[in-house]
């Protein structure tokens, strides 16, 4: 997607996979005007960050405890193009919560996701990602719909982007 065809997309329909445009569903998280309530709201916007390139603000909502030395510049070095999130489950218990996701790309024309079950925990009122556990997933069957969100049958979508 080139950046042109990304800022048409975010007026309509957040990269995160939600139906609302970006300015009212990631974007006050992105600038600090509004404060994820809940573990999946924080994943998502984590999720659209990535997509969007705001490196900062991964790094403000990874909790420093568990950054292990990752650094802004880092995440510049990825290029993943990345195709759509699909949320499987979300839970919380006070300070603590599991978000189950498939966040879908595309590298060298071969459709892959990361597979993670990601851990928060909740200070001073804040969610933080702490670390995710990686499983193994199945590309969707070419009649499912497509990861991307667009409505349309995988075959006819995202798997045309590949091979
Ligand atoms: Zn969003
Ligand atoms: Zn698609």
């Amino acid at each position: 997607m080139k950046n042109n065809d990304l800022l048409d997309a975010k007026s309509t329909h957040c990269p995160c996979g939600s139906s609302r445009p970006y300015e009212q569903c990631c974007e006050p998280y992105h600038l600090g005007r509004a404060v994820a309530e809940i573990p999946e709201r924080l994943m998502r916007s984590r999720y659209c960050a990535f997509v969007l390139r705001h490196f900062r603000y991964l790094i403000a909502t990874h909790h420093p405890q568990y950054l292990h030395g990752l650094t802004e510049q880092q995440l510049a070095q990825g290029k993943t193009q990345w195709l759509g999130l699909v949320v499987m489950s979300s839970t919380q218990q006070s300070e603590y919560g599991e978000v189950t996701f498939k966040a879908w790309f595309i590298e060298n024309k071969h459709i892959d996701a990361i597979y993670e079950c990601s851990s928060f925990i909740k200070q001073d009122g804040h969610w933080f990602y702490t670390h995710g556990h990686q499983m193994q997933t199945r590309l969707p069957g070419r009649n499912d719909p497509c990861i991307c969100h667009s409505g349309k049958k995988f075959k006819q979508c995202c798997a045309k982007r590949t091979g």
